[in-house]
């Protein structure tokens, strides 16, 4: 295994100490990025360098993921819903080949990864033939950047959501335009999908990107109800958006992600009402906001810290022990299993 991080005595005791009899038996990731080197051998340096999160992980074997599972959550079974590293540049279409046989090896459930221009055909036979489960649009396919000035129809045409809704399988959305799930035209065209395709599973990223409190406040503020769309918790880690989520949302509507790779780092995050800084020990190009060295000592891996905003989150908000394993693998169950 690549060493993707080194897991260090003040880790080994974070887990115990905030995560070991708190987490529950089963953890089923439903964010995952995999890949081997080869699927992005071909993109350029400095395209890695011009997103942080891209920069801190981009190359994630499914052998390695569970491997790290075993190793970060050695008391729970870790199971993992996987998809492509959505780049422009990169070999999408070997990327999925790979992920539908580890898929037929039962390693994993797996989405495909789809650019706006690939014919019908193709996007059927990956659902039909490979037996991808969902698809993962991505605003960069288009722009080459993740929170990108576009619609959800620019990279994701009308005709993809048809197949997918005729299919009955899911979409892990991740929404663009910089003002997120707040964004007016991002709320518009959700409730568009939702009215033209009211049974189709759509799972919103990051709870639509709300990476702060503001964005999912205003963004549920605005759909009014959120009904019949699920949110993933993927690299969200500020506890008042978990109080958000518990308090609005029902957990069966909520499912647990980590975003690894890119979650793999010694850090932590702050923020204001609608901006955050990552903060780690780490050698990132990014990385310019340093803390004493006494200081940058005590930080753990940023999936520790997500881990424990969510059960912190849990249990302030008073979620039964049912609720937790909902969020962290029953939901994820249950809703692959309809997409079968
Ligand atoms: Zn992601």
């Amino acid at each position: 295994m690549q060493p993707y991080y080194t897991l260090t005595e003040n880790d080994k005791s974070f887990y115990r100490k905030y995560l070991q009899s708190r987490l529950p038996s089963k953890i089923y990731d439903i964010h995952v990025h995999l890949n081997l080197q080869e699927h992005v051998s071909m993109v350029p340096e400095e395209r890695w360098l011009s997103d942080w999160a891209m920069e801190i992980g981009h190359v994630l074997p499914v052998d390695d993921v569970l491997a790290c599972g075993e190793q970060l959550f050695p008391d729970s079974h870790y199971a993992v819903n996987g998809f492509p590293m959505p780049v422009k540049e990169a070999d999408l279409r070997e990327n999925n080949r790979y992920l539908a046989e580890e898929q037929r090896r039962d390693n994993l459930t797996a989405f495909m990864c789809i650019m706006p221009d690939w014919a019908d055909e193709e996007i059927e036979r990956g659902l039909v033939e490979d037996g991808f489960l969902g698809v993962k649009p991505y605003p960069d396919m288009v722009s080459g950047e993740k929170g990108a000035d576009i619609g959800i129809f620019d990279f994701m045409p009308p005709n993809q959501w048809d197949i997918i809704n005729r299919h009955r399988k899911a979409v892990m959305l991740h929404l663009p335009r910089k003002e997120r799930f707040s964004a007016d035209q991002n709320v518009k065209e959700l409730k568009e999908i939702r009215r033209n395709y009211p049974d189709l599973v759509i799972i919103i990223a990051h709870f639509g990107r709300s990476f702060c409190p503001f964005f999912l406040e205003e963004g549920l503020r605005k759909l009014g109800s959120a009904e019949g769309f699920f949110f993933d918790t993927s690299a969200v880690l500020n506890p008042k958006v978990y109080d958000i989520a518990f308090t609005r949302l029902d957990p069966e509507q909520i499912l647990f992600g980590t975003d690894m790779p890119i979650t793999l780092f010694h850090g932590k995050r702050e923020w204001t009402d609608r901006t955050y800084i990552n903060l780690s020990s780490e050698d990132f190009s990014w990385n310019t906001d340093r803390r004493s060295p006494e200081e940058e000592a005590t930080y753990t891996l940023f999936i520790y810290e997500q881990l424990r905003t969510i059960l912190d989150a849990i249990d302030r908000n008073g979620l039964t022990g049912e609720m937790k394993e909902c969020i962290f693998f029953r939901n994820a169950e249950q809703l692959l299993q309809g997409v079968q």
